[in-house]
């Protein structure tokens, strides 16, 4: 039985005149999820606006957002089942599709799952796209009830994820970081654009930030390019690219050994400033309880933390315990410091020492450290500066510690989640003032180091996992740190498991929307993984340069023909932080299927039936929506996914509360008190300011990897941050000048929206978004003009060909390419040629990404040649 049912999605009759009407739901253009009003007139959507009821978005929409119109009425969308009727394989095959009918293309992939679920179900590998992020749960579902642990989120994944999410995840409890808008009044940017262009909350960040900035917050940019958040700051300060941890370090050091401006109270209590450090550099225990020793001023003696005042731990000097002489780790990280001076800082970054000084002092003394402020009755600490980092820092073979660093300017002055100051966005709900449901709080773990109340990763940012001898493709079972993988596609990926031997490879692929040929890196190198693939099947609503290599391609339904329970996973994904409304999204159609197009997440339910595991895959639902009974799903029982999302809804909200009432309402939104969003004080729970776990976890690793052949360097897994440099800093080349990088477009999501006709209008009137920027004294030293055609080789001999163009607001070195552009997918014929594919310049191997959280170097050292000198 087939269980999809066109009827369901029938809209009211369309005579003219009696179809006209508003429905509230969630955009998908990117992974922002902004809420939105489509507004339906006789069955034609002619008009999407920001849902002004909403806490995401607040009513507004960015570019693509009013766009998505084009998108879906594309007459370039996949509108039946195709199967690929050659059967080789490469980027430049012809996959020569012909239609077949929705029986004929499930039979086939029924068949190819049945058997290799019986053979091994770890050689299936669920691959999706970061932009829809509500269908994190139907795939990670799937996966999960098929028995594969092999689960990849593409380049979005790879490039912005793992060192943010981890990072910001141990220190914040939190997927990501953001200044407190509201009361913020000194934020300083690391490689981030939040509030200015895309990312969570992306909409409803512009209005907090632009509120912000007229309430007099001073915003510092540090990027080594003046862009969307740069443009708008008080101060752009241009850096040598990969360099931040350098910079941070240095302010750190001016902060704590020149100022000598730190909380001394925030740090005693809400971090592990006051365990003691043996000279092994791991925590002095107690020999009774395990538990980390802290020097006791008042009694005189070491003794647990947890039974110690928090105002009686010393933060420095040198104690003995049982003979052994320790130090406090705060005293420890004091040292460490020291040596990153300013005048060092300069010569790696590039920043003046007078600049580095005068931002640590204007950081130091914006803190207003020990004052109090008065909220909505409650009274809080008040440290109104925050320092927040993201893809531009975090994106390099140094992720941990340039994320770390930055983060440590925070933790010094205690300007973590609370008023004012750098907050993860919404780690503590208290829940539905109803049914108490989507709580979760962050608690105290293994050495009392908090562990989240509610995470989307790979695995728990805290505690990491034990090393072992990996069983996934990915080798996170090794590398614990990392959460997304590079090794599933890498140039050396059979090398890596060999090494670990792995006993399996891959052999099928379900694909959701990912068009990794172009946004993890070199497109030879996730070619020839491609390649491999005995079948793959991509749900698309283009013909992409990844479909291409599919055996299957699926039609999807896309956002303004869908449902889903929530517009992303979990809900606070894109909520904005600070004081306002829990909001909770739905998504729906506006829409019906055009075609024969099918939604994903009933497709699978199908698949799942036909191949025989339904009931796991129930099962699966029950866990990852956490539905408790009456709502848990039956294992034997067939449902739709609109009952799943019904199922979801009462669950969460109350039998009042189901899909029929959200249809009509769109949403359900609740005031966030003070105690949630400013919730440090009110959970006892601290953070690694030394991150003690990470040399025993590197010794692991290493005891694994180094009689395997492969080398871990130790200079990554110790507990206090560094600056270490990219592939990039060692090239010495002649006439490799320029550091490439890439940037967020804000009229474009990663490599998705180029088909979208008026986006590529916006685009080809922006001078940079299918240009290369470059800073205009240094192109005219080389005598280029503006807009002149040039090749881009990297060290490696990799080369992009694109058109220059000056800007003065470009650090000396650094060499900007927008989004990710340069299509050649006949099946999108809008975006093919438009732009410059940076992508392709990447190295995808274990010496280009960082050996702690496997992220993925994202800067290349390059030369710039007129295209005519080049053959
Ligand atoms: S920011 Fe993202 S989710 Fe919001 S309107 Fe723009 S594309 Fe849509």
């Amino acid at each position: 039985m087939n269980v999809f049912d066109p009827q369901r999605f029938k809209l009211p009759p369309a005579e003219a005149g009696e179809d006209d009407v508003w429905v509230p739901s969630s955009c998908a253009l990117c992974y922002g999820t902004c809420s939105i009003l489509a507004h339906r007139v006789d069955g034609v959507v002619v008009k999407i606006e920001g849902n002004p009821e909403s806490a995401v978005g607040k009513g507004r929409l960015c570019g693509k957002g009013v766009s998505g119109i084009m998108t879906h009425y594309d007459p370039n969308r996949l509108r039946y089942p195709l199967r690929r009727t050659n059967h080789k394989k490469g980027l430049h095959e012809d996959p020569g599709w012909k239609r077949i009918g929705w029986d004929e293309a499930l039979g086939e992939i029924t068949a190819v799952l049945r058997k290799v679920r019986a053979d091994d179900p770890r050689k299936l590998v669920v691959q999706r796209t970061t932009t829809v992020t509500s269908s994190r749960v139907p795939l990670h579902a799937f996966a999960t009830a098929f028995g594969t642990p092999n689960f990849s989120v593409s380049g979005g994944g790879q490039h912005c994820g793992n060192g943010a999410h981890l990072i910001s995840g141990i220190m914040h409890a939190s997927w990501s970081v953001v200044p407190d808008f509201e009361y913020c009044n000194y934020a300083i940017y690391f490689g981030a654009s939040k509030g200015h262009a895309a990312g969570h909350a992306s909409c409803s960040n512009m209005g907090k930030a632009a509120d912000a900035r007229v309430r007099g917050m001073k915003m510092v940019v540090v990027d080594p390019l003046c862009n969307f958040a740069a443009a708008k700051a008080t101060e752009w300060v241009p850096l040598r690219v990969g360099t931040d941890a350098a910079l941070a370090l240095g302010m750190c050091n001016v902060m704590v050994n020149e100022l000598g401006i730190y909380d001394g109270p925030y740090l005693q209590a809400k971090t592990n400033a006051p365990y003691l450090i043996g000279p092994d550099q791991l925590y002095v225990r107690d020999t009774q309880s395990h538990a980390p020793l802290v020097w006791d001023l008042r009694t005189r003696s070491a003794r647990p933390y947890t039974d110690v005042a928090a105002a009686d731990m010393a933060l420095e000097g040198r104690f003995t315990v049982n003979g052994t002489p320790c130090f406090p780790a705060f005293h420890r990280l004091r040292e460490h410091l020291q040596k990153f001076t300013p005048e060092w800082a300069e010569k790696i970054s590039s920043v003046s020492a007078a600049t580095i000084r005068r931002l640590a002092r204007e950081f130091a003394t914006e803190a207003r450290i020990g004052s109090t402020i008065v909220v909505e009755g409650v009274t809080l600490p008040y440290r109104p500066v925050a320092a927040i980092a993201f893809r531009g820092a975090q994106g390099h073979r140094n992720s941990v510690y340039n994320f770390l660093a930055v983060d440590l300017l925070n933790h010094l002055v205690g300007a973590a989640d609370v008023v004012g100051s750098c907050l993860g966005f919404n780690p503590t709900c208290q829940g539905h003032p109803d049914t108490g449901k989507v709580r979760y709080i962050p608690s105290a773990g293994p050495d009392g180091l908090m562990v989240t109340g509610s995470w989307m990763g790979y695995h728990y940012p805290y505690q990491p996992q034990e090393p072992r001898l990996p069983q996934n493709l990915g080798l996170q079972d090794l590398f614990v740190i990392g959460m997304t993988s590079p090794f599933l596609d890498s140039t050396d990926r059979e090398d890596m498991w060999k090494k670990f031997e792995v006993p399996y490879r891959p052999e099928v692929m379900v694909n959701f929307g990912a068009n990794l040929v172009m946004s993890i890196a070199n497109r030879d190198a996730v070619a020839a993984s491609l390649e491999k693939y005995k079948f793959i099947v991509s749900f698309d609503l283009f013909l992409n340069e990844t479909s291409n290599f599919a055996d299957i391609v699926l039609p999807d339904c896309d956002y303004l023909q869908s449902f889903d329970s929530r517009s992303n996973f979990p809900f606070i994904f894109s909520l904005p932080g600070g004081l306002g409304e829990w909001c909770w999204p739905i998504k729906q159609p506006a829409l019906p299927p055009d075609g024969e197009q099918r939604p994903h997440a009933d497709v699978l339910l199908e698949i799942a039936d036909r191949v025989g595991f339904g009931a796991d895959l129930n099962a699966a639902y029950n866990a990852w929506l956490d539905l408790q009974p009456p709502y848990r799903l039956a294992g034997g029982t067939r449902y739709t996914y609109e009952q799943i999302c019904d199922a979801e809804l009462q669950n969460n909200f109350g039998s009042q509360h189901g899909l029929d009432w959200f249809k009509q309402h769109g949403l359900i939104k609740w005031k966030k008190k003070p105690e949630e969003v400013y919730w440090r004080p009110f959970v006892d729970v601290r953070v690694p300011i030394y991150w003690e776990f990470l040399r025993p976890i590197g010794d692991k690793i290493a005891a694994i990897a180094e009689p395997r052949g492969c080398k871990i360097p130790p200079e990554y897994y110790q507990p206090l941050p560094d600056f270490l440099p990219c592939r990039s800093h060692c090239c010495d080349k002649p006439g490799f000048d320029f550091y490439g990088f890439y940037y967020r477009d804000i009229v474009h999501t990663n490599s998705f929206t180029m088909e979208n006709p008026w986006l590529d209008e916006v685009a080809r009137l922006d001078p940079f978004s299918y240009t290369i920027a470059i800073n205009a004294g240094e192109a005219r030293k080389r005598k280029f003009a503006d807009g002149q055609p040039v090749w881009v080789e990297s060290e490696t001999g990799r080369r992009v060909r694109g058109r220059l163009k000056f800007t003065e607001g470009i650090h000396p070195e650094g060499l900007g390419f927008a989004a990710m552009c340069g299509h050649w997918s006949d099946g999108m014929p809008v975006a093919k040629g438009k732009g410059v594919f940076y992508n392709d310049l990447l190295e995808l191997d274990w010496e280009h990404v960082s050996p702690t959280n496997i992220n993925l170097d994202l800067c290349v050292k390059v030369r710039v040649m007129p295209a005519e000198s080049v053959s």
